[in-house]
């Protein structure tokens, strides 16, 4: 292949980047904002909030980057086995489960020292600009339209690809410059969430001694009852606690600081009243909605160009509360990999990409909306067999709290380790009645 082009230069663009370079004479990455950053950038809003590395996505990124989680530790990311993770539900702390690792650091920390990995790769460099179209040759995709910075539509420039892909994020215009071109779009599956979140950082001091990160959830509200919120927080780079709320609908956090404190105070999750209590919070709070979890499902297509895949949230963007958007887009690379490796002409569709893509986005589609769809505001759509999972999820999160093998089946499907499919694997199923048949003994 002698051109790749690829299309946003945020975390999946970079990895489907560094995948290209293997297979391409050159790659291109065209992104509207200035790459050269390790700040804000108006592309990604939600670089200002947590983001947490799961274990897979650590596996990922080192596969492709050997050395990179060393470096993200020696320039101060905090790397915790999971015994220094606390887990809370309904208020009870979790038992602890080994041989797990998560990642502390702040997303343009980590996303800086990928960008830097993969530029300096020789065949990659980066355009300056907005794409807004596609180049179709025939029945195939032969490059992109792009206006640089500052220019209008009169100055309008192409660039050529033999692959082209989409990295643009979950607002991605694909389905569009294919219908202006006379292609289906790719069917949008939607669930309306309506998130909030707000995130502030503060100082750490000797508080919570062998604590790096917590997380507190809740079972699901009862019947007219509002959802508690849900709250994570990580030790990041420079000596800093990264927290975060989360809540639903009218009970979205707002950007005041003492609501942000008090709210934190009430969670039945101790190091989240510890930092509220004692810490200093530094800077203000930052929030950011969330309308719904989408995905693009390709393989409902009967047509499509050659010459064209997507990766990153451009596919798949799912609720954030569950921190499988990086992860994700480790593992799209990895697909993309596998599909340029196996051989399959890019002169044909690249129907087997999609599919390999689609295990990975059922996947974590099936783990995040399960949780989505107990909540009292969310309508829909619910997959067949919905009431029997929400009932048996029920009963195994409840079962996590205290049996150490069912929280490391949970832990290990939330870290993208295992396929959800384990969670009613026999043995585990059997697992968790034993765990809440001795519950009921004991209580
Ligand atoms: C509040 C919040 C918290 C989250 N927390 C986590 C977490 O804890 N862990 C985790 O793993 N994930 C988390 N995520 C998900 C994560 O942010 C995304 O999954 C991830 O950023 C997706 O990367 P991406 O490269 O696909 O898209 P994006 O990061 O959205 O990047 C898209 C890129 O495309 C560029 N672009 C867009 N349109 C154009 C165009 N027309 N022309 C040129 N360039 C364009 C943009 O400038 C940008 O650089 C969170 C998301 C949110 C909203």
């Amino acid at each position: 292949m002698r051109t790749a082009l690829v299309l946003g230069g945020s975390i999946a663009g970079l990895m489907a980047a560094r995948v290209l370079s293997d297979h391409a004479e050159r790659v291109v990455i065209v992104d509207a904002d200035d790459l050269d950053t390790d700040g804000a950038r108006p592309g990604v809003p939600q670089l200002a909030h947590l983001h947490v590395l799961l274990d897979m996505g650590g596996t990922q990124l080192q596969r492709w980057l050997p050395g990179l989680i060393g470096e993200l530790v020696d320039d101060g990311a905090v790397l915790s086995d999971w015994d220094r993770m606390w887990q809370y539900l309904d208020g009870a702390r979790k038992v602890s489960v080994s041989g797990r690792q998560l990642l502390g650091a702040t997303r343009p920390f980590i996303e800086s020292r990928v960008r830097r990995r993969v530029l300096a790769r020789e065949n990659v460099t980066v355009v300056r600009g907005r794409v807004d179209g596609l180049r179709f040759t025939g029945n195939r995709v032969s490059g992109a339209y792009y206006l640089p910075l500052g220019a209008d539509r009169d100055g309008r420039e192409e660039l050529a690809g033999d692959l082209v892909v989409d990295a643009t994020g979950r607002a991605s215009r694909l389905g569009a410059w294919l219908e202006a071109a006379g292609w289906q779009a790719p069917p949008l599956e939607r669930m309306r969430i309506d998130l909030g979140y707000a995130t502030a950082l503060f100082g750490r001091g000797t508080e919570l001694p062998g604590v790096t990160t917590a997380q507190c959830l809740s079972s699901a509200p009862a019947a007219g009852q509002p959802p508690e919120d849900t709250a994570a927080m990580s030790e990041v780079e420079g000596g800093r606690w990264m927290v975060v709320l989360a809540n639903y609908a009218d009970r979205r956090p707002t950007r005041d600081p003492e609501e942000f404190l008090t709210r934190c105070g009430k969670l039945g999750a101790e190091p989240f009243q510890e930092v509220a209590a004692r810490c200093e919070m530094l800077g203000e709070v930052v929030v950011h909605s969330v309308a719904d979890s989408r995905r693009r499902d390709f393989r409902r297509l009967d047509r499509f160009p050659a010459g064209l895949v997507a990766v990153g949230d451009a596919v798949a963007a799912f609720n954030p509360v569950y921190g499988q958007g990086m992860a994700s887009a480790t593992l799209h690379a990895s697909c993309l990999s596998a599909f340029l490796r196996s051989g399959e002409s890019l002169q044909e569709p690249a129907w087997g990409y999609f599919r390999r893509v689609r295990v990975v986005v059922d996947a974590a589609w099936q783990l995040s909306t399960l949780g989505d769809l107990a909540q009292p505001h969310v309508t829909g759509p619910y997959p067949p067999g919905y009431r029997f999972a929400s009932w048996y999820s029920e009963r195994f999160l409840a079962a996590t709290v205290t049996d150490p093998e069912v929280n490391q089946v949970f832990v290990d499907v939330v870290n993208m380790r295992e396929h959800p499919r384990l969670l009613t694997r026999p043995s585990t199923v059997l697992r968790v009645a034993k765990a809440l048949t001795g519950r009921r003994r004991a209580g």
